[in-house]
């Protein structure tokens, strides 16, 4: 990952991520607050986007559409010199969630795009957080 964009993402930065995340989803389909409004999120995987990836990005959605979280935990492939798919998990102040897909361009000024949201139950998410170990939750 490159010094500039490393800078861009420390958390006491501008997260683009988060405001990606605003712009897609200002208010929460699953429980209907604002998102900012006491929601966190969580990467939970990601697909580098380069070579012939058409199988992987197939297994990526199809782990998140059947909730094979486990599937889903076995891409953590980021890697800041490329293009990258990643999920986050939503995390509703309730405790029901969202699994949300973003396009994450390794140009500098390109903003992320938000492709795919999943709601999913509190039970669902009680699936997940124990795969998640330190995992870094930011406030959406
Ligand atoms: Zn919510």
């Amino acid at each position: 990952m490159g010094f500039i964009r490393r800078l861009f993402s420390e958390p006491e930065k501008r997260d683009l991520t988060s405001e990606c995340l605003r712009r897609y989803l200002p208010t929460c389909d699953v429980c209907g607050r604002l998102l900012h409004d006491g929601h966190r999120y969580v990467e939970i995987a990601s697909i580098v986007l380069t070579g012939d990836k058409r199988q992987s990005t197939k297994g990526f959605f199809d782990a998140i559409r059947d909730r094979h979280w486990k599937t889903l935990r076995s891409f953590p492939e980021f890697e800041g010199g490329e293009d990258d798919l990643v999920a986050y998990l939503i995390l509703c102040p309730q405790g029901s969630g969202s699994v949300v897909t973003v396009l994450d361009p390794v140009e500098l000024y390109a903003n992320p795009q938000c492709q795919t949201i999943d709601p999913i139950s509190a039970s669902e998410v009680n699936d997940i957080l124990p795969l998640l170990g330190d995992a870094e939750w930011r406030p959406a």
